[in-house]
């Protein structure tokens, strides 16, 4: 998709215009990076409907460029400023203390490049004798790099939250804590987090201090103080903890919970009403009106309440004004997962075992769906594996009786969009499940096809995983989405949102542009062990960043309706 892309340039942009001080352009910059990041539009067909200036923040100037980036590839001001700084931007901001100014400067005395280059410089001490650096921060630049470099990106929602709500536990244990929260994206289960923030409301702050900096979990202490302290946990990631005042409490998770950009329309409403919102409340001149829930906050301006995932500025406060959020879907609205592996392919636990982790959860119903044929590396099955798994199935359906074991298959869609298992069988099978694994970079109008090919066969119920991507290893695939949706929508094909911490796939926004094609959804775990069924909850936080309701999602229905919802 090319919003992305268009998205990242005018952020870079914006990134170079500050090392040149031309505020007024960075934040005209910045604004219209946004305005493209949100869109659930495609950019292109905007701007072939000569509306690209229409956009909020989008004026003559920028549309030339965005104009120029769908066309070329590129902006030719985007390569000039390139050309005069060049440096590895990416690489270099992900060391802690270093801005667009401060890699100015050493570019332009020390010609530093990229990391490597600033390790060398900062052995040499060459970095000391800049103006504004001497040997403090000479010497904090060295140990950041060595964190940049191993945390070069920012980490998986679905690795670091099993620790935050581990953290949560543990302090909640302590007889001296009333309410603790995780905030901050992780709360607003966006796929990839920077640290672990979490506030607390207790009668004796330095307990909670003491405890939490000498966890064994913490590696080293950064700041202990009496209502805020600040840690690196041993696994690298940086956790803060912060101690408000019940009354308060809801103010403080507002504005910690963020995001930054829904922050900022909070306070702007606030000001329009004559008040003043910050992390310790809601004021009218001085007095406080809310702050205690953050319900009584949104209520005082005339708002409905805004669940954390939809807080990114993206049409959701307007809709909350009118009164027009939707109902999102729950976690415990799910009623079976579709998307399963066991032993018999490439996953860790029995059938058996998998089976009952579905119904540990309470499930209804199950789909088994193994690799198969031609998916040798994750031991595909054959037809006639498929075939003996299917009496498997039947023997352990006699047996439980608290859940229906839906027989299914993972099919390979191949370079030409034909499945590597025949229609003869897959008719068999309760639920197919087809997913791209291989050849993801045929290019657009290959892929697209491909996996179009594919949806039209009727034997197919659910597209994996349809964009392919990986977090930090991937790129979504170049698929013309828009015709995938739209195909989708007409033959019945359900889209999957992929509830893998590295897949989360459909992401956010392009499950809301399914549900404006009208697209009907799956949330699966694709589970390849009998704890990875947990994951369902990082599936549905996805699918609530994409404004999916209940009825938007067929496993949320029981078992007659659900089956009734499938292609023949
Ligand atoms: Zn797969
Ligand atoms: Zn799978």
């Amino acid at each position: 998709m090319l919003n992305e892309k268009v998205a990242k340039i005018l952020n870079s942009i914006a990134d170079y215009l500050e090392m040149e001080d031309d505020f007024f352009r960075v934040k005209a910059y910045r604004q219209a990076a946004h305005t493209v990041e949100v869109l659930t539009t495609d950019i292109e067909t905007i701007h072939q409907e000569g509306k690209l200036i229409k956009l909020p923040g989008i004026g003559q100037h920028i549309a030339g460029k965005i104009e120029e980036i769908i066309e070329k590839g590129t902006a030719d001001f985007y390569e000039k400023l390139k050309e005069k700084y060049p440096v590895n931007f990416e690489e270099l901001r992900g060391v802690e203390g270093l801005g667009p100014k401060t890699i100015k400067l050493l570019y332009q005395e020390l010609g530093i490049k990229n990391l490597d280059d600033l390790e060398r410089e900062a052995k040499r001490h060459h970095i000391r004798r800049l103006k504004g650096m001497g040997d403090k921060k000479e010497k904090a630049l060295l140990e950041n790099i060595v964190f940049a470099r191993k945390f070069r990106s920012r980490n998986l929602l679905g690795e670091v939250m099993p620790l935050a709500e581990k953290i949560k536990k543990r302090i909640e244990a302590l007889p001296q804590s009333r309410k603790v929260e995780i905030v901050g994206s992780i709360r607003r289960r966006k796929e990839t987090v920077g640290d672990i923030d979490v506030l607390v409301t207790t009668p004796q702050p330095q307990d909670i201090m003491d405890y939490f900096v000498s966890m064994d979990l913490v590696g080293e202490i950064i700041v202990q103080g009496p209502s805020k302290s600040t840690v690196r946990l041993k696994d690298g990631i940086e956790c803060d903890i912060r101690v408000f005042d019940e009354e308060v409490f809801g103010a403080a998770l507002m504005y910690f919970t963020g995001s930054k950009e829904m922050n900022v329309e909070m306070r702007k409403i606030s000001i329009s009403r004559g008040m003043k919102l910050s992390e310790y409340g809601l004021f009218k001149k001085e007095k406080r009106v809310a702050g205690k829930k953050e319900e009584d906050i949104f209520h005082a301006l005339e708002m409905d309440y805004i669940p954390p995932e939809l807080r990114e500025n993206r049409g959701e406060v307007e809709a909350a004004q009118k009164g027009e959020l939707p109902l999102l879907l729950k976690v415990e609205d799910i009623k079976g997962d579709l998307h399963l592996h066991s032993n018999w392919s490439d996953g860790k636990n029995t059938l058996e075992e998998m089976v009952l982790g579905a119904i540990f959860k309470g499930y209804e119903y199950v789909a088994i769906t193994e690799h198969t044929g031609s998916l040798k590396i994750a031991n595909g099955l054959g037809e006639e594996k498929l075939m003996q798994q299917a009496r498997e199935i039947d023997r352990l359906n006699d047996e439980l009786e608290n859940i229906t074991i839906l027989k299914g298959a993972e099919v390979n869609i191949d370079l030409d969009g034909r499945l590597d298992i025949r229609d003869e069988v897959l008719q068999e099978m309760d639920v197919v499940v087809a997913a791209v694994h291989s050849g993801l970079n045929q290019g657009y109008f290959d892929l697209t096809r491909r996996i179009v090919t594919a949806m039209e066969n009727e034997n197919v119920d659910i597209l994996a995983h349809p964009t392919g991507r990986k977090l930090q290893k991937r790129k979504e695939s170049e698929v013309n989405l828009n015709q995938i949706f739209d195909v989708a929508q007409e033959t019945g094909t359900l889209l999957e949102v992929n509830s893998n911490p590295v897949r989360l796939d459909l992401r956010d926004m392009n499950v809301k542009r399914a549900l404006e094609h009208g697209c009907k959804l799956v949330v699966n775990t694709d589970a390849h062990s009998q704890n990875q069924l947990n994951n369902i909850q990082l599936g549905v936080g996805t699918a609530r960043r994409g404004w999916a309701q209940k009825k938007d999602v067929v496993n949320t229905l029981p078992l007659k309706g659900f089956l009734k919802a499938l292609k023949d």
